[in-house]
């Protein structure tokens, strides 16, 4: 089977879905791998490298995409070039099916195999194949060392002939796996951190990374290990008590979800009022439209002296480690259903009793793998 890799054509995406390391991992299982020349750019990777790790180079998008069995991706191709792709070709990556009418037709049209690796399953199998996980890593690193250049503090606390600086306070709204990274960066640097979230289950791990825990009186743990929405009283009770607290914060990094919805709005603008001058907030959130109020996708503003930093795709901002991670990711992934090389019939042979690949197919399919509805 022929693996196979463009340059990613989204805005400011500096990721690549195969880094030599994986290249030479398809090569040893069976695999050929073509990627397009300049792919690797944006994440440090030469198209030396991908020739000496045994890749296939080549000039034109058009030609890799034809020539792609499996193409691996980080955010999905526009319509017009999965159209370039193989009748039944598999289609792998952060994939947004539903976010453009024409790229989802594009795929059904096509007959594409698609895997948005969004939808992947979060069970212990599949931990070695969670982007989501692994690029939230880099997104809640990056998050922090942003809040430390904006803050006109130091994190740390410093015994100085100047005098004694007291530490910043920093709180991390939502503990996932961005946010703990957000924790666990913030202590490095010296700041005292506070995290919360509301599946109670984050105060162990808060803990265990020399944070405190702060309580603000809301459990709400959902399906599958995910916070499910607060209802109205909840959420009034918790703004209450975060109302409150933040008074004396210096920086806020948000990183709060909710699997399928808008972000949930928790820092008010009223409680941007109430914060000192010279505090800082960085909404990881911004993405899917903010945890605070007054966040702007992809602009720092400032309120009453409070800069509120909306930054998109931080994970594309560490690009040489994000993609190594990711492209690891996809690598484990595809093993799925590439460890002997196999096609059948010119097409790759899925498994469709294999949760992972069942689920994470999209449009969703029958049991027996043909198109369902
Ligand atoms: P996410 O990005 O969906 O959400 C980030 C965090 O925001 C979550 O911790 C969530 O509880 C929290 N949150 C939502 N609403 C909130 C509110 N109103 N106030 C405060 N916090 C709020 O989550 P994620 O980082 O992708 O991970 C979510 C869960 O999935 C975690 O339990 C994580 O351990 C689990 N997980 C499991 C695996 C695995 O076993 N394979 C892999 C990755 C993650």
């Amino acid at each position: 089977a022929t693996v196979a890799a463009a340059r990613e054509r989204a805005q400011g995406e500096r990721r690549v879905a195969i880094t030599p390391e994986t290249c030479r991992k398809f090569v040893a299982a069976g695999a050929k791998v073509v990627i397009e020349r300049g792919a690797g750019n944006g994440a440090a990777v030469t198209d030396e490298a991908y020739e000496q790790a045994g890749a296939t180079l080549l000039d034109d998008a058009g030609a890799v995409y034809a020539a792609a069995d499996v193409l691996l991706c980080v955010q999905a191709p526009e319509a017009g070039s999965i159209a370039c792709l193989r009748e039944g070709a598999a289609l792998v990556g952060l994939l947004a099916p539903q976010a453009d009418p024409a790229r989802a037709q594009a795929i059904q049209a096509r007959g594409i195999v698609a895997f948005p690796l969004e939808r992947l399953p979060r069970t212990t199998r599949a931990q070695a194949m969670d982007v989501l996980s692994s690029q939230a890593g880099m997104a809640g690193y990056k998050a922090v060392l942003i809040a430390a250049q904006l803050a006109p503090r130091f994190f740390p606390m410093l015994t100085t002939a100047a005098g004694t600086i007291r530490p910043s306070k920093v709180l991390v709204v939502g503990a996932g796996v961005a946010g703990l990274q957000a924790i666990a960066t913030a202590k490095r640097l010296g700041a005292q951190v506070e995290g919360f979230d509301v599946r109670p289950e984050t105060r162990e791990q808060i803990e265990s990374l020399g944070g405190r825990f702060l309580d603000l009186g809301v459990s709400a743990a959902g399906e599958g290990g995910y916070a499910r929405q607060l209802t109205d009283e909840e959420r009034a009770e918790q703004q209450r008590r975060l109302a409150e607290h933040l008074k004396g914060i210096d920086v806020v990094v948000c990183t709060a979800a909710v699997p399928g919805r808008p972000a949930p709005k928790i820092v008010t603008s009223a409680m941007v009022a109430g914060m000192r001058p010279g505090s800082v907030i960085v909404d990881l959130a911004a993405e899917t439209g903010g945890n605070c109020e007054l966040t702007r996708p992809g602009e720092t503003v400032e309120a009453g002296g409070v800069a509120v930093s909306g930054p998109l795709n931080l994970a594309s901002s560490g690009a040489v480690h994000a993609s190594e991670m990711y492209a690891r990711n996809l690598y484990n992934f595809a093993l799925l259903f590439l460890a002997d090389g196999r096609l059948v019939d010119g097409r790759i042979g899925f498994d469709w009793d294999d949760e992972l690949l069942a689920k994470t197919v999209w449009p969703e399919r029958n049991g027996d793998g043909t198109a369902a509805g």
